[in-house]
């Protein structure tokens, strides 16, 4: 069976314009709050070989540091969940929502 053409894939009629990843960013509203709602532990993901934290967060938060801890920051985090649920070191993350009003805010661009 051959396969279907190109114009002819399945979902195409429903398929929306192309948005850049720029584009889509300037619609995303960080409210930061004082409180960093996600904290790492820095002792623990020095004993992680993997970091996989590094790879698997989409606003690439986790920074591989040069002793073989890793640097957080909060401030910009879609509270995917992502790095709490990859990580296999118990207690490296520690993860909560932000308090309220904070936190990121999705738009329509
Ligand atoms: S947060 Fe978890 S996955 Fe990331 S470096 Fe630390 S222990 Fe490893
Ligand atoms: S919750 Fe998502 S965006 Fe925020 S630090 Fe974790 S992986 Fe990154």
């Amino acid at each position: 069976m051959s396969a279907a053409p190109a114009s002819e894939q399945p979902g195409d009629g429903h398929r929306r314009p192309e948005v850049s990843f720029e584009t889509r960013m300037a619609t995303v509203e960080f409210r930061v709050g004082s409180r960093p709602h996600i904290t790492v532990d820095g002792d623990t993901c020095r004993g992680c070989t993997t970091k996989a934290c590094v790879h698997a967060c989409p606003a690439n938060l986790f920074a591989p540091t040069a002793d073989g801890g890793i640097l957080f920051n909060y401030e910009q985090c879609f509270e995917c969940g992502t790095c709490y649920m990859i990580c296999n070191h118990e207690g490296a993350i520690t993860w909560t929502y932000p308090d309220g009003g904070h936190g990121v805010v999705f738009r329509r661009g």
